[in-house]
Parts: structure tokens; sequence; C-alpha cells
């Protein structure tokens, strides 16, 4: 059997094996019962190891697309039978109350940048858009070697659910990294998270009831606005500089609206990549307490700092019980661990350890134990100083390229660390309208409207990652960009 590998690729052989294989028996090409070579053979043939062979049926295998048979050879198997329901454009078959739901989904779901840049069919797509760090640098066989540890080690402990403000000795080295930067907190003043989404969710959730109005900067993370929005909160916008929040417009907000809470992303914001002046960090909170509100401060990325001067966090200003901090591994190591964590102290502490209680009894001990044996014999550190010196480069690189390939008229706001870097483009074109060419160019952005809390704000800004892609590609990528950006010029 001949199978083409691409031996220069990211992606590995098993997976290139396994997706050959798969996409011939989906497609009918490899029929059911078709015997498949042994896997020695095919390793042969294919000048490969006979593991990258075996792990490539062992996932069909675990998909149910093949078998084994002791003796005899590996198998296709017959298809699944499908449903004969369909479940979507069927609407009758839905009851009634199911019906509005599916005409809501409808309109709330809008083709993702990368979806896009999918169906534009480009052969090298390029995507800009993802709001993540690079999972390629996570050393996965590191997390691999803990996770065995624990499980001889710890045993059922770690298959337990666990204290429900999460595992102590996490804790205690989240208040050790935490004391490291400069915010000095204790073990029983955080708790475990299923990502820092989840810690928003708590918060909001349970100070916040529908109608009351939370003030947010404006453009803000996406997702923190979807999950205001669904809460049914009145969300209002807090503009937003080269250094943060413009915290001398907040006073006559605080005063008109009467806000719950003051949510705020004050390092390397999302999207904009910019960092709160320490000044508007100490006006910030002295404003908070004048009117009584709580601060809910997203540290999402706090670490991954390339150059300038770190700020301290608005929790290390808090005398107490005024700023609910939260953060997450998932920037800093990888976000499929959903591990995050939220710091606070008075009886919203206990309220919010009670609430996540009921909400899904714990977040999982064999993760929060692989995490913590992880960080604590220093490879964090490690992972971390490595990502920064990577990034940085990607960053730089993005930053020049962008000089190079942009129209004049593109303005930039270099940050100083995080994952994100803010366009406005020239001449008021529109973001949404540019999304589509540069697809079909290769490359995809995140348009800046998603950000922003009012329907009609700013729609020539655009967020795009420099952190996922090696400097070639951003390089490539940019340059696309400015040849999208020109056509659109040329057509408005
Ligand atoms: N805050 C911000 C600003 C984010 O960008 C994200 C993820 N994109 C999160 C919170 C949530 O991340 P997680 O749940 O993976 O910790």
């Amino acid at each position: 059997m001949r199978i083409p590998l691409n031996r220069h690729s990211d992606t590995p052989l098993y997976r290139q094996i396994e997706s050959f294989l798969r996409q011939g028996i989906l497609s009918g090409s490899l029929s059911p019962e078709t015997r498949l070579p042994a896997s020695r053979q095919l390793a042969q043939d294919l000048g490969v190891n006979r593991i990258t062979v075996a792990n490539a049926y062992a996932e069909l295998e675990a998909d149910g697309l093949i078998a084994s048979r002791v003796g005899d050879g590996t198998y296709v198997l017959p298809p699944y039978p499908l449903p004969t329901v369909t479940h979507k454009g069927d609407g009758k078959s839905w009851p009634l109350w199911q019906r509005d739901l599916e005409a809501q989904n409808e309109e709330a779901t809008k083709p993702e940048p990368d979806e896009m840049l999918r169906a534009a069919g480009h052969p090298t797509p390029i995507s800009f858009a993802v709001g993540t760090g690079d999972s390629h640098l996570f050393p996965v066989d590191d997390l691999r070697r803990v996770m065995q540890n624990i499980l001889r080690h710890d045993g059922t402990a770690a298959l337990e659910y666990g204290e429900p403000n999460g595992y102590g000795p996490l804790r205690s080295t989240i208040a050790y990294i935490l004391a490291s930067q400069g915010l000095q907190t204790h073990a029983d003043n955080i708790l475990i998270t299923s990502g820092s989404q989840q810690a928003l969710a708590l918060v909001s959730q349970f100070l916040l009831k529908p109608d009351d109005v939370i003030l947010v900067e404006s453009p803000t993370y996406s997702e923190a606005l979807s999950l205001f929005r669904g809460l049914r909160l009145k969300v209002v916008g807090v503009p937003i500089d080269e250094d943060g929040m413009q915290v001398d417009r907040l006073e006559k907000l605080l005063q008109q609206h009467h806000p719950k809470l003051i949510y705020t992303i004050p390092n390397f914001h999302n999207p904009t990549g910019v960092c709160l002046s320490g000044q508007r960090r100490r006006q910030l909170l002295a404003l908070a307490d004048r009117y009584n509100v709580p601060i809910l401060e997203d540290d999402f990325v706090g670490d991954l700092r390339y150059d300038g001067r770190a700020q301290p966090a608005l929790k290390s200003l808090d005398p107490g019980g005024r700023v609910i901090y939260v953060s997450t591994f998932s920037k800093m190591l990888t976000p499929g661990l959903r591990a995050g964590f939220l710091v606070a102290e008075g009886p919203v502490y206990d309220s919010l350890v009670e609430f996540k209680r009921t909400y899904d009894l714990a977040t999982s001990s064999v993760i929060q134990r692989a995490l913590e044996a992880y960080v604590t014999v220093g490879r964090y550190q490690t992972h971390l100083r490595r990502s920064c010196q990577v990034y940085r480069k990607r960053r730089d690189a993005m930053l020049l390229a962008i000089h190079r390939h942009l129209p004049a008229g593109v303005q930039v706001i270099p940050p100083q660390g995080g994952l994100f870097i803010w366009l406005t483009l020239p001449d008021n074109l529109s973001a949404d309208d540019l999304l589509p060419l540069a697809c079909r160019e290769g490359v995809a952005f995140a348009p800046g409207r998603n950000f922003f809390p009012e329907p009609s704000s700013n729609t020539s800004g655009m967020r795009l990652s420099f952190v996922t892609q090696p400097p070639e590609r951003i390089e490539k990528g940019i340059e696309r960009l400015g040849k999208a950006i020109r056509r659109l010029s040329v057509m408005s």
C-alpha cells in the first residue's frame, strides 16, 4: 500500500497514515472486509517505524473503523448504521420550544474566521485568528510521564473528587508562583477552576442577576461578552487606549449605571495587547472602592512578558476583599488541561467555593495532581522562559512584516507581551469586508467587531495572533494580508 507522507510536516507520521486510511474507509474506497497490510509490512513499505503504523491502526480501531482478528489480520469494518432522523433543517420534527432555539442559534452563529479560511480552499492557509498559545511548544512527553507517575503513586486518591476548592498542594504552588510575581496570597484564598472561563462564569453568575450592569473595556474578550450576554447582564463599555482602560471616563459611568461589577484585563489585554498603566491601576481601585463595586481582574497571560516593566496586579494593590483575581494555565501551558484559578478573600471566597461545588462538584483531580507535579519540578519555569523567547521573536517578526507589507495608513499598537497585535485599517475600511478577501489570499484574522460590547462600534479594528506561526509563515501571511488590504482599498 502506498501512502504519501510528508516528513517535513508538523503532523506526526502516524496521524498522516491514520488520516489517509480513514479517508479511504469513509469514502468507501477501502470497502468493508478489506484486509489491511500487516503493520510490519506497511512500516517496511513506507520506511517508518512499526510503532508508527501500530499507533495509526490503534486510533482507527478505537474509532470502530477497523478491527484486528487474532491470528488473521486487520480488517476494515462495515460502516455504522446511520440514524434515519435528520438533525438539521428539519424543523417539523422538533417540539415547539426547540424551534425557537433553532431560530436563535441560526441568528447567533456566523462562520468563524478559520472556517472561512478552510472554505476558501487556499493550498497553504495561515491563520492569525486563534486565541491560544502554540501547543507544539508544550512538552507532551513530560506530561505523559507525570500522569503515569501520578496514577502509579497516588492510585485511586487521584481519581476522587478531592477538596472542593482544589488540590491543596496545587493551591500552595500557585500561591508561590503568584508571590514570585509580587502577589502575596494564601493557598486558602485560591479556588481551582476548570479553566479561567469557569472562574469568570462563577463570579459573574454569583454576584450579578439579569439586568444588572457590568462595566468592561471596549473592546474586550469576546467569550466574556458572550458569557455576560448569556446571563442577560447589561454590558457597558469603557473605552481603551494605549494605556488600557480610560479610567478618567469611569466615574461618570459609575454614577450613571450603578454597575455591580467591573471586568478588566489589565495585562496584554485581549484583543488589543495593551497594559493598564500603573497610575490608572491605582485610580481604578480607588474609584471601585469609593463606589463599592468589586473588580474582576482577568490576568490570562500576565507571565508572557517579552520586554518592558511589569505593573503590579490590581489584586496586589487591594488591601483585601475588593478584587477577585482570575488566571489560567491555558496560555502559559496548554488549554486542554482546563486548569484555571481565582483568588479572593472574605465571605465571597467561601460563597464561590460553595457555588463551584454545586456547579460541577470539582475540577479533575488527576489533572490538578499532574499539574502540581509538573509545575513544582521547575519545568513550568523552563517552559515559560522558552515560550517567551519563541513568542518574542514571533512578535518582532510580525511587527517587521507589518512595517514591510501593510499600507502606511494601518495603525499598530506594539505589545510588550501576550499573544495579540491590534491593527486599525486606514480610511474606515471594514475588517469584516476584508476577511473574505484575506481568506481568498490564504490568511485569516479575528475581525474587531466581535470584541465590542456595543453592536455598532469600530469596524476597522482587527486582532492578529502572533504566537502560533513561525516567523517565515508570519511574513508570508502578512504579505497576503497586505495584498487583500490593497484590493479592498481599490474596491471601496
Ligand atoms: N480570559 C481571556 C482574556 C481569554 O482570552 C481566555 C481564553 N481565550 C480566557 C479568559 C479563558 O481561558 P481558559 O478558560 O482556557 O482559562
